[in-house]
């Protein structure tokens, strides 16, 4: 196979999508209007979790795979952390419990206040500045380079390949003429690790909530979840709020040196799109919209790419 793809985008998607590609026998080009230092992707919480569809939950799985393997060695920047999950939308068991490895179900007493259920559980926790090297690498070692290119449509792209794959995430929406793509903003304050190595999620339809994800010497503050809203802009007060949220639920994070903040925008979409389409005559593939689980559904989706093109 030696087809010429064309991947638009270096976030997570992107990357692994031309890593898998790559490693299968494309010939793979990449172009991207940010490097994948400043996308979305590099300020994700990095938390891996088991998506909520069907399709999703076979995407994650085989994320999981992937991310077990390259947890054994830290370059990657994907380690294995016990951390803590409660929700306040039901009593139940998530239905994918099955799929968290190391389970242990929260009691009634042990639940934080206003939560229903809540488990320990050990899953890969991603460190996305590290990870995305690791895949830039990857990619560089099977003979692709990022070019820093923004394409102002998407006839721009299949002009130039015999195949694209559109992995331009928030942005998608305007670039493939898709109104359902809207961003839902995220922000983290980062601190210095006081010495926290389990993560903490709240599992809630809140627009603010709670958690904070350790990568080694740093700790991720979060979150907040807010559905069309494009500043990228840090808010203070925002980012005061998650901070006593994290206190609360986390006494030792008081007084963590604040390193800075982060802002991105989840590309958020009813579903993620992974479709194929015809512009000018030349395949495009779609492979945007994966919302809040992007690294967590990202192998899976890329696999599905390349299973589309080999059977073009
Ligand atoms: C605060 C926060 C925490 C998160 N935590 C998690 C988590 O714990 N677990 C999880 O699974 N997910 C998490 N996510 C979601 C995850 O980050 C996203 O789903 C994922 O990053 C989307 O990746 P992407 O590659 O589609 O988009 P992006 O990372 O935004 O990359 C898009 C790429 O397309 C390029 N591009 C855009 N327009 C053009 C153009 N016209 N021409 C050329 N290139 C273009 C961009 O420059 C960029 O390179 C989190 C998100 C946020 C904001």
């Amino acid at each position: 196979m030696t087809d010429d793809v064309l991947v638009l985008g270096a976030g997570v998607i992107g990357l692994t999508t031309a890593v898998v590609l790559a490693e299968a026998g494309h010939r793979v080009r990449v172009w991207a209007e940010l490097p994948p230092e400043r996308t979305t992707s590099s300020v994700a919480s990095g938390l891996w979790g088991p998506g909520f569809t069907p399709r999703d939950l076979a995407w994650s799985r085989v994320t999981f795979t992937e991310l077990s393997a390259l947890a054994a060695d830290p370059a990657s920047g994907v380690h294995f952390e016990r951390g803590l999950e409660v929700s306040n939308l039901s009593t139940e068991p998530p239905p994918w419990l099955d799929d968290l490895p190391d389970v242990r179900m929260l009691g009634p007493d042990e639940l934080p206040d206003g939560m229903l259920a809540g488990l320990w559980t050990t899953v890969p926790l991603i460190d996305l500045p590290r990870y995305l090297r690791h895949l830039v690498d990857r990619l560089s070692a099977a003979g692709t380079e990022i070019e820093q290119r923004t394409v102002r449509s998407l006839a721009d792209a299949t002009r130039a390949a015999g195949a694209v794959v559109n992995c331009t995430g928030v942005a998608a929406g305007k670039l493939a003429g898709d109104d359902t793509v809207r961003p839902i903003r995220g922000q983290h304050v980062v601190v210095r690790n006081p010495g926290i190595r389990h993560f903490y999620l709240e599992a809630v339809a809140d627009v603010e909530w709670t958690g904070f994800f350790p990568h080694g010497d740093r700790v991720l503050l979060g979150g907040v979840s807010q559905p069309g809203e494009w500043s990228l802009e840090p808010d203070l007060e925002v980012a005061e709020r998650i901070r006593a949220r994290c206190v609360e639920a986390e006494p030792k994070l008081a007084g963590a040196e604040v390193l800075g903040h982060q802002v991105g925008l989840r590309p958020g979409r009813p579903e993620a799109r992974l479709e194929p389409e015809r512009i000018d005559g030349t395949r495009v593939i779609h492979n945007y919209g994966h919302a809040g689980m992007g690294v967590s559904l990202s192998w899976g989706s890329a696999h599905a790419v390349r299973d589309l093109l080999a059977g073009s």
